[in-house]
């Protein structure tokens, strides 16, 4: 628990929230502020920052809980499909720091954008450069 965490004070219920999951590692909440009606937000019990900071047992959870909550809350709301995402990091747009993915119900013809949408201009990168570190990616990934 982070004191000043306002994901922790809901999962201690010192705020509420209206949940629609809980087991004894992960919270699902709707989100207070929704991009679209459903949009929910699923995080791990214990305070971690960014993806890279929880454990694999606790981030397996939480894929767990996104992966059953999803086709729910699309059925609930009637929704036609959904983007499912984390901003991982400051500099990605997370605002609150203890990590939670977003389940946003999407719409024929709402307005909204894919996740191509989410980062600036597509960088322009020769073969070479993509080879280099798709190598680099998976030589960490295999340590
Ligand atoms: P992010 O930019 O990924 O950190 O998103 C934080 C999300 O948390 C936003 O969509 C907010 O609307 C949502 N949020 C902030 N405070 C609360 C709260 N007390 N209860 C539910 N959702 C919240
Ligand atoms: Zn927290």
């Amino acid at each position: 628990m982070s004191e000043d965490c306002i994901f922790c004070q809901i999962v201690d219920g010192e705020i509420p929230a209206r949940v629609v999951y809980e087991d004894a590692d992960v919270l699902a909440f709707l989100d207070a502020n929704p991009l679209a009606p459903g949009h929910t937000l699923v995080i791990p019990k214990d305070h971690h920052e960014t993806l890279d900071d929880v454990p694999p047992e606790s981030g397996e959870m939480v894929f767990a809980a996104l992966h059953s909550l999803t086709p729910i809350v699309e059925d609930v709301v009637d929704a036609d499909a959904s983007n499912v995402a984390f901003n991982n990091g400051e500099a990605a747009g997370q605002e609150v720091p203890h990590v939670h993915g977003h389940i946003i119900p999407r719409f024929d013809g709402d307005g909204g954008r894919p996740i191509h949408a989410i980062a600036g201009e597509r960088p322009d990168l020769a073969d070479d450069e993509l080879d280099d570190i798709a190598d680099d990616i998976s030589a960490a990934a295999g340590e």
